[in-house]
């Protein structure tokens, strides 16, 4: 079993959007999967026929993919497995580890009233479990798993440790109701095995499903896969994520302006740890990533150190697929898309737009001055900056600009003079300049814009500034 190569899962419910806390499991498998030349799958737990819509399940495809986490093979529905499902209750049944159970909804009801008045447990002990089956009436039943009645189950845990559960906890759970629907405990388990998961990595609202699930795995024969239950995401409240502590869904990052690397990095860190590493990349986090290094206790989201995270990843990626993911950003968040012209000056600029911008909109706000067309309307601030002074200032600066050499130096130069010749600093120069030039307070400094932008360009908008 431990030579056996790693297969993992993540087996979302189509709930109409993919929650963090998904996506952060899901993250966790696959990381342990393709870090050991492992299989990722990826089954979508459909039963629930009335929340399991198309749309819904799309949405976890959509979430999947733009956070890159790739599985093998096609996804599996937990729905169209039903049959099998039933087979193995059968077989269940056949082998006495599990029983018909004849019991109607009021006799159960009646049993849960006496149990209570009576101050036992209302856990139901159905009369049918020892029944002798020359006694069944020819009646509706449901399948219900024989579980130990005394004595301990003991869940061997990655994360939790052994968790001991005390096998009088445990109900004769229904397998199969009586019209031939699996139950969703029995499902998991059916096609876990199937699907040959050996590592079970999941959020530790499943803890106490797992002992009720080992009794399947247990009554079939079948080997249990190792389980690492991992605590849920809190807020910065340190209670349990919620709509009030802000975005839920996956795809609102995604409208936020994260890139995914960035997104997958921090989800990562959200629980997990490798030393004092923060910021790494997928390469890194594949090869690092362990059950070892999954904390106890729950980890808080933290949209600051996200931000942070981002400008990071940001700053390090490429070029083009920095624009690539704009793009994809644009489309999601129900923004205008890019033209050609914008799509060829964003490539052009984006040497100094991704230093220090947290995430894609201040990129783009950076990126006004080429995005836009002149002549430029400067916001409020920028146009404090072009006093009569300064217009003054800029204009002398025109002809100079005229005949410069268009590098570096020779801009920093010419600046330079013509902020002596006026007796003021070059911060003074540069200013209404950057209120020329990108309308904005906030832009690249103001040789990048030049450099990126050209001279032709640079004198209209000066020209414009100080018509
Ligand atoms: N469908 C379950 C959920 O979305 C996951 C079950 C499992 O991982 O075993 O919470």
């Amino acid at each position: 079993m431990n030579d056996a190569p790693v297969v993992t899962r993540i087996a979302p419910s189509p709930t109409g959007y993919m929650h963090i806390g998904t996506a952060r499991t899901a993250l966790f498998n696959w990381l342990y999967a393709r870090g050991r030349g492992g299989k990722f799958l990826l089954r979508i737990e459909d039963t629930d026929r009335a929340r399991s819509t198309p749309e819904a399940t799309e949405a976890i495809y959509r979430g999947m993919r733009w956070l890159g986490l790739d599985w093998d093979g096609d996804a599996v529905s937990q729905f169209a497995q039903a049959d099998r499902h039933a087979e193995v209750a059968h077989e269940l049944l056949a082998r006495g580890k599990a029983f018909k159970c004849f019991s109607t909804q009021e006799e159960i009801a009646e049993f849960r009233e006496a149990a209570r008045a009576a101050g036992k447990s209302t856990l139901f002990r159905s009369p049918w479990r020892d029944a002798d089956p020359s006694t069944h009436p020819d009646a509706p039943y449901v399948i219900r798993i024989r579980a130990p009645l005394e004595g301990t189950t003991v869940i061997r845990d990655r994360v939790q440790g052994n968790v001991t559960i005390q096998n009088d906890q445990l109900d004769d759970m229904i397998l199969l109701r009586s019209d031939g629907t699996p139950t969703y405990m029995l499902a998991v388990v059916v096609d876990d095995h199937d699907m040959g998961v050996t590592h079970v990595i999941r959020g530790d609202d499943h803890l106490n499903n797992a002992a009720r699930q080992m009794l399947v795995f247990e009554g079939m024969g079948w080997d249990i896969p190792v389980w690492a239950h991992i605590p849920l995401i809190h807020g910065p409240d340190g209670k349990k994520l919620s709509k009030r502590h802000g975005a839920l869904g996956v795809e609102e990052y995604q409208a936020m302006g994260f890139p995914a690397a960035a997104m997958r990095n921090y989800l990562a860190r959200l629980g997990w740890s490798h030393g004092d590493d923060e910021f790494f990349t997928d390469e890194q986090a594949k090869e690092w990533f362990d059950l070892d290094g999954i904390g106890k206790s729950a980890a808080r989201f933290d949209m600051q150190k996200l931000e942070h995270l981002s400008g990071q990843h940001i700053a390090v990626a490429g070029d083009d697929a920095l624009v690539a993911e704009i793009v994809a950003y644009l489309a999601v968040a129900g923004l205008p898309a890019l033209d050609e012209r914008q799509i060829d000056g964003l490539k052009r600029a984006m040497f100094c737009l991704k230093d220090r911008a947290k995430n894609f909109p201040q990129l783009l706000e950076k990126g006004h001055f080429i995005l836009s067309k002149r002549p430029f309307e400067p916001d409020e601030k920028a146009a404090k900056s072009l006093d009569d002074v300064s217009r003054g200032i800029l204009a002398e600066l025109t002809p100079q600009l005229q005949n410069a050499s268009w590098n570096r130096d020779t801009l920093e130069g010419v600046v330079a003079q013509v902020a002596e010749a006026n007796g003021t600093k070059l911060g003074k120069v540069a200013q209404p300049l950057r209120a020329a030039l990108a309308g904005r307070t906030v832009s690249p400094s103001v040789f990048d814009m030049m450099l990126v932008i050209g001279r032709e360009e640079t004198l209209a908008r000066l020209n414009d500034a100080t018509a």
